[in-house]
C-alpha cells in the first residue's frame, strides 16, 4: 500500500479497488487502519491519522462528504471541499491511502437499504438532526465494507456518534475495533472543526463561550458541586452571557451513554450544540467527580 512518490497518499476512487487493495495488504499481515472523515481536514483530523500510522501499519483516511447524514436546510451544499489540500495536510502523517469515492457511486438512484438505529441515536444529536444517525450509521457500514480495515479511528469531539458507532458494530457483529482519540482544540480552547471556517471573526470570538462554559463545569466539579442541574443552569447562563450563541442543548449525561444524569457522582459527559450566527457548533467533555 505504497504511498505516491511527492509523499501524498494515493488516491482511489473505486470501491472494489480499495477492497482489493485493504485485503491484499491484509493478507499480507499488515494491520491496517481507516479514518473516516468528510474532509476538510484540520488537526483533530490529523491527530486520529497519526493515532492510525501509530497503531497500524497501513492506514486509509476516506474522504466523502455524505449527503444521507445532512438534513433539509442544513450545510451539504456549502461543506467545505478541497481534496488537493487535504493530500498536502496527509503527505506528512504517513497516510498511505485516500479513499474519495463519488456520491453517484456511493448512492446511485437504485440505493434503499439504510442501517435502523436505535435509543442511543434518539436524543440530543439525534432530536436536533431527525435521521442524522441513519445517516452516519449507512455510510460507516458501508466505509466498513469498502475499507475492511482492522480498526476504525473517530474523534470524541462527537460523542454520541461515537456511540451510534460503538452501538452498531456491537449489535450488527461487525469485524473492527473502535479507537476513540481526544478532542484536539485551537490554543484558544475551540474545538477544531471543518465548520470553524464558516465564522466570522466576531462569530469567532462568540464561540469561545462553549469551551469556556465547559471549563466552568469542570472547574465547579473540582469544587465539589455534584448538582447536575445547577451546573447546566451555569452553563447556560454562561453561553448566552456575551451574546452571539443561540444554545441548542446542554446535556449531563453518564459517560458512555446519552441518560441523564442528575448528580455528577460518576464519570459525566457534559455535551453542547449551540448555533453561532448560522454555524452548528457542538462540544463536549468528561467531568470527574474524583479528580
Ligand atoms: P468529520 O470530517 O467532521 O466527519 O470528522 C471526521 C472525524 O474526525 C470524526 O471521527 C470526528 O469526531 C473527528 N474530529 C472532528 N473534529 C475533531 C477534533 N477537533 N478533535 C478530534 N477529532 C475530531
Amino acid at each position: 500500500m505504497p504511498a505516491s512518490a511527492n509523499g501524498r497518499p494515493r488516491v482511489i476512487t473505486d470501491p472494489l479497488e480499495m477492497r482489493a487493495v485493504v485485503n491484499e495488504s491484509r493478507s499480507a499481515g499488515r494491520r491496517v487502519g481507516l479514518v473516516p472523515t468528510m474532509g476538510a481536514l484540520h488537526q483533530g483530523h490529523l491527530s486520529l491519522v497519526r493515532a492510525a500510522t501509530d497503531q497500524c501499519d497501513a492506514t486509509v483516511v476516506t474522504i466523502f462528504v455524505n449527503p444521507t447524514q445532512f438534513g433539509p436546510g442544513e450545510d451539504l451544499a456549502s461543506y467545505p471541499r478541497d481534496l488537493d489540500r487535504d493530500l498536502d495536510l496527509l503527505a506528512p502523517t504517513g497516510a498511505d491511502l485516500v479513499f474519495a469515492p463519488q456520491a453517484g457511486v456511493m448512492y446511485p438512484p437504485e440505493h434503499e437499504t439504510y442501517v435502523e438505529v436505535g435509543p442511543t441515536a434518539e436524543p440530543l444529536e439525534g432530536a436536533h438532526r431527525p435521521g442524522h444517525f441513519r445517516g452516519v450509521a449507512t455510510i460507516v457500514l458501508k466505509l466498513f465494507q469498502m475499507v475492511p480495515a482492522d480498526a476504525a479511528f473517530f474523534g470524541r469531539k462527537d460523542y454520541q456518534q461515537t456511540l451510534v458507532v460503538e452501538r452498531m458494530v456491537a449489535d450488527l457483529n461487525l469485524d473492527i475495533e473502535i479507537r476513540v482519540c481526544p478532542i484536539v482544540r485551537e490554543p484558544d480552547g475551540l474545538a477544531m472543526s471543518s465548520r470553524n471556517v464558516y465564522l466570522s471573526p466576531a462569530e469567532r470570538t462568540s464561540a469561545l463561550a462553549i469551551s469556556q462554559s465547559l471549563q466552568l463545569a469542570e472547574r465547579e466539579v473540582a469544587a465539589g458541586n455534584r448538582g447536575a442541574a445547577d451546573i447546566e443552569r451555569r452553563v447556560r447562563r454562561h453561553l448566552t452571557s456575551t451574546g452571539g450563541v443561540d444554545v441548542e442543548y446542554v446535556a449531563l449525561v453518564a459517560a458512555g451513554t446519552v441518560t441523564p444524569v442528575s448528580t455528577i457522582d460518576q464519570p459525566t459527559v457534559l455535551a453542547i450544540a449551540a448555533r453561532v450566527g448560522a454555524t452548528r457548533l457542538i462540544d463536549n467533555c468528561e467531568l470527574r467527580p474524583e479528580a
